[in-house]
């Protein structure tokens, strides 16, 4: 399966987006919706998340995803900007760095932003928002578990559902086996264990316009 843009989907420009929102064809203008809330116009509060896209390169293509990331998506964060980012670090009280893509691990300079984040902020929480099957992907990615304990990430994945059809059909073939194997690496090094302090945080995403499941169930 190919990426939005790869097919030339309108969807993929997100300036046809913002006009869909906008449409009042499509419902209830964003703006409207907004106003009713008492949040129009959206204005800046205090920065309590850094969260970093670090590109749209991904080794899945999921049916779900809001980025349009996929394997033909090559746009990737560069170091020169990840210095900025760590400029931004370095002067503002944020303690939680969120890393999300795409596969964030897949950007050649992941490993080297994580270190230097953890230099600047010893304490903050560092999320990654790992897809699970990136780290079989290949072998350069096998000991990202020992990365993720070493810096202390807490690790949010995707695993839509609990049985391998409905999750494939979503992720792609082969998703839902590759993910139980990379769980249980991440059990292996003690995520998702009592008492370890490594936080494994499993996310359901629903593929259409509704809203998920009961969280309990
Ligand atoms: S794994 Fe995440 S970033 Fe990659 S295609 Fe799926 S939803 Fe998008």
């Amino acid at each position: 399966m190919k990426s939005l843009k790869a097919q030339n989907h309108p969807l993929s420009d997100s300036r046809y987006e913002l006009d869909l929102l906008e449409s009042p064809e499509t419902g209830i203008p964003f703006s409207e919706k907004l106003a009713e809330s008492g949040l129009f116009p959206l204005k800046p509060t205090q920065i309590e998340i850094l969260q970093l896209n670090l590109g749209k390169m991904c080794n899945q293509v999921c049916k779900h995803c809001h980025v349009d990331a996929g394997p033909d998506r090559k746009e990737i964060m560069n170091k020169e900007t990840m210095m900025k980012c760590l400029e931004v670090l370095r002067q503002q009280d944020i303690n939680t760095i969120d890393l999300t893509g795409g596969a964030p691990e897949m950007n050649p300079e992941f490993r080297w932003l994580v270190e230097e984040i953890r230099k600047i902020k010893p304490q903050a929480k560092i999320i990654v928002r790992c897809n699970l099957t990136i780290i079989l992907a290949n072998p350069k990615f096998y000991d990202l578990p020992e990365f993720f304990k070493k810096h202390k990430i807490e690790v949010v994945s995707s695993l839509p559902y609990f049985t391998a059809m409905k999750t494939d059909a979503q992720r792609g073939d082969g998703v839902f086996e590759k993910s139980i194997k990379v769980l249980k690496m991440l059990n292996e090094v003690g995520y998702g264990l009592e008492n370890s302090g490594l936080t494994l945080n499993l996310v359901y995403n629903p593929a259409g316009a509704f809203l998920p499941g009961d969280q309990e169930g």
